[in-house]
């Protein structure tokens, strides 16, 4: 009833995938839950306090469009300590989510494409459909290394935007030094936007952290304290670019989401004084047990970031498999073809528990050898 209603917009993708494994979920009593996409641990206490403090003294108006000038200054003054970039701005987004909407819809006109690289948060796919923009996967498998070549070829005159994920949802793969500039280099020669998203920055387990924007001056990036701090629900990240850009992206926040929440700018304020060293380390950890129960039965491209292992179906397709793994061992994880134009692999999130984690290996074990 009243489709007839519904524009052609939201026709173009679909989120059953993902449904029907949360739908099944829903009905388990004690699942093995390794499908979900947030960190397992709470938000610091400073951080919290600082939500709570700011709602109770009154800070439940709206913020100004750009982000209130203590969250902003401390963010800005990080970017340019990092980059020293002379036309880099910077604003406060409704989550990573949001600074991804708004970039895409000041950046794209109806047929311009944007490359992605296959697997794919899913979020760029529809989102890239939702403006008008036509999607050009590059498929990364079996490795999930971006092939610079193969990058260039896929440029065209149309092509707008290369979107950038690393460290990535959902294979956890974390590009070299190489690649990035690469990347970064092939961009700029090209006259393409390069646009970054980088909310699991934090999360990189084998070497530091890196930007495309240290070798691309008009790299856009999109980022986010949802995973960082586990305040998923609180809705806060930023986006840093070319100001041209930037601006634009404001403008447009003005009349959409008009700000970020306004109590939760104080806590990511805060937030950005606490150390996460120690909640980092425990998620290490937990990469290298799910890569050491797995080696045996899967084959499994060591993720070095993110909280995400995105091992190869052992039989079946996608759905035959997540469907056993719920009815016989309730253990809940995505089918890799919500991700990608391919249904060969899996998602796992070790973003649990440990007890978790030691389950969903033991399940795994058995699964892979039916
Ligand atoms: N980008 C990627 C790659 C993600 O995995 C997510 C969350 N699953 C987001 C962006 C969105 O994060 P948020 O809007 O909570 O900042």
């Amino acid at each position: 009833m009243f489709t007839h209603w519904l524009a052609d917009r939201t026709r173009l993708f679909d989120a059953s995938g993902i449904r029907k494994v949360f739908d099944l979920g829903a009905k388990l009593k004690n699942p093995i839950n390794l499908s979900i996409g947030q960190p397992d641990f709470e938000p610091p206490d400073e951080v919290r306090r600082a939500a709570i403090e700011a709602i109770q003294s009154g800070k439940n108006g709206y913020a100004l469009t750009q982000g209130i000038p203590q969250l902003r200054e401390k963010l800005h003054a990080r970017i340019k300590q990092e980059y020293a970039h002379a036309d880099r701005e910077l604003f406060v987004t409704s989550g990573t989510s949001g600074g991804l909407m708004l970039a895409l819809m000041v950046l794209i006109n109806p047929g311009d494409e944007v490359i992605i690289f296959d697997p794919y948060f899913v979020m760029y796919d529809a989102l890239v459909k939702v403006v008008g923009g036509k999607v050009v996967p590059i498929d990364t498998y079996p490795d999930f290394k971006i092939d610079l070549d193969r990058m260039a070829n896929a440029i065209t005159p149309r092509t707008k935007i290369i979107l950038f994920n690393s460290p990535a949802n959902p294979t956890g793969a974390v590009a070299d030094e190489e690649t990035v500039r690469g990347l970064a280099e092939l961009a700029a020669q090209r006259n393409v936007v390069l646009l970054s998203d980088e909310i699991y920055r934090a999360f990189c387990y084998d070497g530091p952290f890196i930007s495309p924007t240290k070798f691309n001056e008009q790299t856009l990036v999109i980022d986010g304290f949802s995973k960082t701090y586990g305040i998923p629900g609180w809705r806060l990240g930023f986006a840093h670019g070319p100001s041209a850009v930037i601006h634009e992206m404001i403008k447009l926040q003005q009349f959409s989401f008009v700000c970020a929440p306004h109590p939760f700018q104080w806590a990511g304020a805060a937030a950005l004084d606490v150390d996460m060293g120690r909640q980092i380390e425990s998620y290490r950890r937990k990469r290298d047990m799910i890569v050491a129960g797995l080696a045996d039965d899967y084959e499994l491209v060591a993720p070095g970031g993110a909280f995400y292992a995105f091992p190869k179906l052992p039989w079946g397709t996608g759905m035959e498999f997540v469907g056993r793994a719920i009815e016989e061992y309730q253990l809940l994880v995505i089918p890799g073809s919500v991700f990608s134009r391919r249904d060969t692999h899996f998602r796992i999130s070790y973003a649990a528990p440990d007890k978790v984690i030691q389950r969903g290996i033991e399940a795994l074990k058995k699964l892979a050898r039916p």
